[in-house]
């Protein structure tokens, strides 16, 4: 069954991480207009779904966790007037391992969120140190086993992996000491330069050299191996769990159900269309005040959304299916798929099993290459 979710966007960050791309300022003078601006938005936008229930809401950023307890309770505040959020709703908050008190998780817990996503990224000081984190490892291990005690079963931990500097041994570490620590869910991502980060000019400047494609490939087949024998499901490419607890927000993105995005840069998608708001602070808050549009808006062709279908589907142990891609898409998108995959059915890189398509592990390496060949462009 389909969910709906609410991700909130919250541009905010104490310091700039080398690698980052996201939308964010480390200016926190527009802090209280911009709360304010995503209170209203969430009363603008109450249309947009087709659904007065609400599934799953995702505080992600920018550094959620730079906010009061006060500014988070508020925004959940206003969402409970718009909508009905279910009792089983996941309520997820990005936190940064140094935001992390046991009053600030008590509180936490106390206005309902359920689900903590902790940006630790590596459980050495020296990778730390090189990404610009705040944060260093002791304070890592320390906000995970403070979430435990305080009572929240349901946390994910992000790491990065692909660093130039990062030894096969230290990679291994760092996944020996997740493990250790009993986290349910891991969000693994390899580090990418991109261009207009502080990494991406000290790579124009010859100052960062990329980890080269048999390392990349021997990191992500440690995580891989390591969270196999840990038993953790592997459910989607970066992303591992234990007793099912996937994370319900992301599953929803990636099984095509339907979102609003609040605040500046965030993307909403209603089955029909999608849309995103303006990543300037100031403009955001502004037309909000005023009146005047924040967003904009694409009304997708059956071309788009089977496109996502492939895209999405194909990244999660639930795959593709070919019922679906006939009766949603049409029978032109399902011959066409029938067509691409008859050039993988004697590859280890795909599996076809009752109507359901499926990446296998060896497919998942080169992911990106086989689905841009099975879209219909
Ligand atoms: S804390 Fe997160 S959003 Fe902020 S700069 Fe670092 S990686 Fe980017």
């Amino acid at each position: 069954m389909l969910m709906t979710g609410i991700y909130i966007h919250i541009p905010f960050c104490k310091k700039v991480c080398y690698y980052c791309d996201f939308h964010f300022t480390v200016s926190f003078k527009q802090k209280g207009a911009l709360i304010e601006a995503l209170i209203s938005e969430i009363e603008l936008q109450k249309d947009y779904l087709n659904t007065g229930e609400i599934d799953t809401i995702y505080f992600g950023g920018g550094t959620p966790s730079v906010l009061s307890i006060v500014e988070i309770g508020g925004i959940l505040q206003k969402i409970n007037t718009q909508y009905t959020i279910s009792n089983a709703a996941e309520i997820t908050l990005e936190a940064n391992p140094d935001d992390i008190s046991p009053q600030y998780l008590q509180e936490l817990r106390q206005l309902g969120v359920n689900r903590l996503s902790i940006g630790v990224q590596s459980f050495f000081d020296e990778d730390l140190k090189w990404m610009n984190r705040r944060h260093n490892s002791t304070e890592a291990e320390y906000s995970i086993k403070l979430s435990q005690d305080i009572g929240f079963s349901n946390i994910n931990v992000d790491l990065i992996y692909g660093l130039p500097q990062l030894s096969n041994e230290r990679w291994n570490q760092n996944l020996l000491t997740f493990i250790d620590l009993k986290v349910p869910h891991l969000s693994a991502y390899h580090l990418t330069i991109e261009p207009k980060t502080v990494f991406g000019y000290y790579k124009r400047k010859g100052r960062l050299t990329e980890i080269d494609e048999d390392m990349s490939l021997q990191h992500y087949k440690m995580l891989i191996e390591s969270m196999k024998s840990a038993d953790y499901e592997h459910y989607e490419i970066s992303n591992f769990c234990k007793d099912k607890l996937y994370s319900q927000h992301n599953t929803n993105y990636w099984k095509q159900g339907h979102y609003l995005g609040i605040g500046p840069s965030a993307h909403s998608y209603n089955g029909s269309s999608r849309q995103w708001n303006t990543s300037v602070n100031s403009d955001y808050i502004n037309a909000i005040k005023e009146g005047t549009a924040f967003s904009e808006i694409e009304q997708l062709s059956d071309k788009d959304r089977f496109n996502d279908y492939l895209l999405t589907g194909l990244r999660t142990i639930w795959g593709i299916d070919l019922e679906v891609v006939r009766n949603t898409y049409g029978l032109a998108y399902f011959k066409h798929v029938e067509k691409e995959l008859q050039r993988f059915l004697n590859s280890s890189y795909l599996r076809i099993e009752d109507q359901k398509v499926y990446l296998t592990e060896q497919g998942m390496f080169i992911s990106d290459k086989i689905i841009s060949e099975l879209m219909f462009v």
